[in-house]
């Protein structure tokens, strides 16, 4: 069964052999989906016969967005946390506890309905893969159920047993590292396919992230990392050294951090949802751009720091603060996220890539940082079939 999607007024495809400039820009565009990946893309007037036919109806087109950073595996809330920061004080990463514990009291049933409930929120605003973390458990029992439920309903799962040192190990970090990289990595990597760690002060330091990062690797995942988002630190270097595909936050980075992202294959993956909602300064997109380093944007939605499953509101913020333009934005958001999750068959809209796209209530994809806040997003398929 063939769908045509014609009248699309401009589709972002990310292949500049396609079309236009760097997103590969088609105006007046159809795309055709057949089973779960796009069979043929180009100008409507040279669309193949099909078995059904949607007509756009000048709305824009693009990949569906890739976030690659999120925490949607938790119970309970932070109002009142976010309320306090907002009236004055600041953030510190002590707040995860208030959630690890709502997290361990839940019910498995509680922690997947909320998960569902989210991945919903971020598909109605055009999120077709969302790579989501354990983190709230901090026991092998609590870590291994967060990324079964997690598993259930993505294939892109991280472990992240090293967000913070489990409060029962407060006096004995090494202790829990010793678990972290033993018996709670084994009861979890059978459920993921990434490792993180929190490298941060009040966290993790480089010794302790890189036997965390390197335990994981021996047991199959690749690492990805926490790294520079409170201030200067390790984690942007050893993120590069260890081979992870990306750094995420990146807003505190010297040159030689700028320097060691342009020159490797780790993706910067930048958050500003949290700088957004900590009051913090914003990370530098513009800087790592010129540089020559691959920029990914992502929500790093979680109940604490960050609690926005929107990537046309990351999009938005990036432009308007992180010298991003539109059209450097919009890729970060698709095309940059999927190289975060080392994936080549989503994030672009080319022959034979899987058929995920969003179509907007609006003529240009420049409308998501142009109209911020509105529900640009009116369609989504997903894996080839109308999700939205
Ligand atoms: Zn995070």
């Amino acid at each position: 069964m063939s769908t045509a999607i014609i009248n699309i007024s401009s589709l972002v495809t990310n292949d500049p052999s396609l079309g236009e400039g760097p997103l590969g820009l088609i105006r007046d565009a159809a795309v055709v989906i057949d089973g779960d990946r796009i069979a043929w893309i180009g100008e409507t007037s040279k669309a193949p016969a099909t078995d059904n036919a949607v007509d756009a109806e000048g709305r824009a087109g693009l990949p569906g967005f890739v976030d690659s950073h999120s925490h949607l595996v938790f119970a309970g809330d932070r109002t009142a946390e976010f309320n306090a920061r907002m009236s004055g004080r600041s953030y510190s990463a002590g707040g995860i506890r208030t959630t690890v514990a709502a997290t361990r009291a839940a019910t498995d049933e509680e922690l997947e309905a909320n998960l569902v409930r989210y991945l919903r929120e971020a598909l109605r605003q055009g999120t077709t893969t969302l790579e989501t973390k354990s983190g709230y458990g901090l026991t092998t029992h609590d870590e291994a159920r967060a990324l079964r439920i997690a598993a259930a309903h993505t294939d892109e799962v991280t472990y992240l047993g090293a967000h913070i040192v489990a409060p029962e190990f407060a006096d004995d970090p090494e202790a829990y590292v010793a678990l972290v990289t033993g018996e709670m990595l084994d009861a979890c990597a059978p459920h993921a396919r990434w490792v993180d760690v929190f490298c941060e002060r009040g966290a993790f330091d480089g010794d302790q992230a890189r036997a965390v990062l390197e335990a994981g690797r021996k047991r199959g995942l690749t690492p990805r990392v926490h790294a520079n988002q409170l201030g200067h630190g390790p984690g942007v270097q050893l993120a590069v050294e260890v081979g992870a595909a990306s750094a995420d936050h990146c807003t505190h980075l010297t040159d030689a951090d700028v320097d060691a992202l342009a020159s490797g294959d780790t993706v910067a993956t930048l958050l500003p949802g949290a700088e957004f909602s900590t009051r913090a300064q914003w990370p530098n997109a513009r800087r790592l751009l010129d540089a020559g380093a691959t920029v990914a944007l992502s929500t790093d939605c979680n109940p604490g720091s960050s609690f926005t499953s929107s990537m046309p509101f990351c999009i938005a913020l990036a432009v308007r603060d992180m010298g991003m333009t539109p059209d450097e934005a919009v890729l970060a958001a698709t095309a940059g996220g999927a190289a975060a999750l080392r994936r080549t068959d989503i994030g672009r809209l080319t022959p034979g890539a899987r058929a995920d796209l969003a179509l907007l209530d609006a003529p240009s994809h420049v409308h998501l940082a142009y109209r911020p806040g509105v529900p640009l997003v009116s369609a989504v398929w997903r894996r080839g079939i109308r999700a939205l």
